[in-house]
């Protein structure tokens, strides 16, 4: 389990928590996330912006 962040603003996914606010489970790979991932707090970084933590 890894933890990827966000160069804007410093959210945290990690892959044990997930984000099941954002509709995650605990588990979840960074990979297996939609493409079209972006940051759920800022919103202006995407999946290939993320870097691993
Ligand atoms: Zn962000």
């Amino acid at each position: 389990m890894s933890e990827f962040k966000c160069p804007e603003c410093g959210y945290t996914y990690d892959e044990a928590v997930g984000d099941p606010h954002e509709g995650y489970s605990p588990g979840t790979r960074f990979e297996n996330l939609p493409d079209d991932f972006a940051c759920p707090d800022c919103s202006v970084r995407f999946k290939e912006d993320f870097e691993k933590a």
